[in-house]
């Protein structure tokens, strides 16, 4: 089944470990073999033909360049300056695939509607009839986003960023940030946080809430009447942090009718996960692990309307810390059949798997 995934650092994964996403995933871990820098050398999970192979036509991409001052111990960009020209640089890849015919970018309602339809009706092959499998030989579209906004220099690089195609974009990420602090920080926007929300506003750039504080998620949907949505977000019901939402928050996303994209990254799934020491096997996290999160999510909302995949499975991890089951981006596809077995309708399935996303980006995205 067609499938959408709602939040994928590929360009990051490209520049900062290298990987060439266009070669098959057996070759890509192979050239890793004995490397260190990173890790999940040798464990990575997401290529191009893997995404095909799973059927996910469609993604939200990102640009991710976090900017750090010198007392933060997080890896990062020294300047502001520094973190932009590292996104023009994963643009510049973004570009290049498009060029190979590998990518494309949706700007707008009728680049989605178009690119949807290519997916799930693809063309004959040839004189024979025959039609092509699923994804083969189509380029995987890509609506970008950009995870934290350290890297906008100053508000006119929001509207330069537009140009280039920008529709959503998240204010933070790890740590503290230029105009939001985030994950495992604390506290509220910063004034330049809530002219930027402004902006995005007036741009109609969608608000991605996720890695925002507690403070900042709700100072930002008070200042920003626009369309969210969380694009890779776990239920903190289940696994006590704070990068998760709590049911308060998850009822207000569902209020703004919001789409929450489960993430696939372990230590988010199972809880007391401990990064770098926790495994997959002392958890038994599986897949269907995610049903779990996706059924909250269900329960406080009263229908699946709001349930969609945000699996982050390029966000620079590899299978040390994905589902003991997932060995591939392409075992993704195997929610269709855990879903049914849960219970889930066939309309519940096709909503998460990929007509959520599609309501939702058909709504956000301009003319
Ligand atoms: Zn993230």
């Amino acid at each position: 089944m067609f499938l959408i995934d709602g939040h994928l650092d590929l360009s990051m994964n490209a520049l900062e470990w290298n990987r060439d996403l266009t070669r098959p995933l057996a070759e890509v871990r192979q050239r890793e073999a004995g490397k260190t820098d990173k890790k999940d050398r040798g464990r990575g999970v997401c290529t191009f033909p893997e995404m095909r192979r799973g059927q996910i036509g469609l993604c939200i991409a990102t640009q991710i360049a976090r900017y750090v001052a010198k007392d933060n111990p997080l890896p990062g960009w020294h300047a502001p300056e520094i973190a932009w020209a590292q996104t023009q640089g994963q643009l510049a890849w973004y570009r290049a695939m498009e060029d190979r015919g590998q990518m494309v970018q949706i700007r707008d309602k009728a680049g989605l509607a178009q690119h949807v339809a290519l997916w799930q009706n693809p063309l004959p092959l040839g004189e024979g009839g025959d039609r092509r499998s699923p994804g083969e030989g189509l380029p995987i579209g890509y609506v970008l986003s950009l995870e934290g906004a350290d890297s906008i220099v100053e508000l006119s690089y929001l509207e330069r960023s537009y140009a280039s195609g920008l529709r959503a974009l998240g204010p933070a990420h790890y740590g503290p940030g230029r105009y939001s602090p985030g994950t495992g920080a604390a506290g509220g926007l910063t004034a330049a946080g809530r002219e930027l929300v402004k902006e995005m506003r007036r741009l109609g750039i969608v608000l991605d809430v996720t890695h925002l504080t507690d403070e900042a998620f709700w100072e930002a949907l008070d200042l920003y009447d626009g369309p969210v949505w969380a694009s890779h977000n776990n239920v903190r019901a289940l696994v006590p942090h704070q990068r998760q939402f709590n049911d308060d928050q998850l009822k207000e996303l569902i209020r703004r009718d919001a789409i929450i994209g489960a993430a696939f990254d372990a230590w988010m799934m199972v809880p007391g996960w401990v990064r770098g020491t926790t495994t997959p096997e002392q958890t038994g996290v599986k897949i269907e692990t995610i049903v779990d999160h996706i059924d909250h999510i269900c329960q406080l909302a009263g229908s699946s309307r709001h349930c969609a995949i945000g699996s982050d499975l390029d966000g620079g991890y590899g299978t040390e810390q994905t589902p003991l089951d997932l060995d591939s981006i392409a075992d993704l596809q195997r929610l269709t059949e855990i879903l049914a077995r849960r219970g889930y309708s066939a309309a519940d399935i096709t909503g998460i798997m990929h007509a959520n996303w599609i309501r939702k980006l058909s709504e956000a995205l301009p003319a």
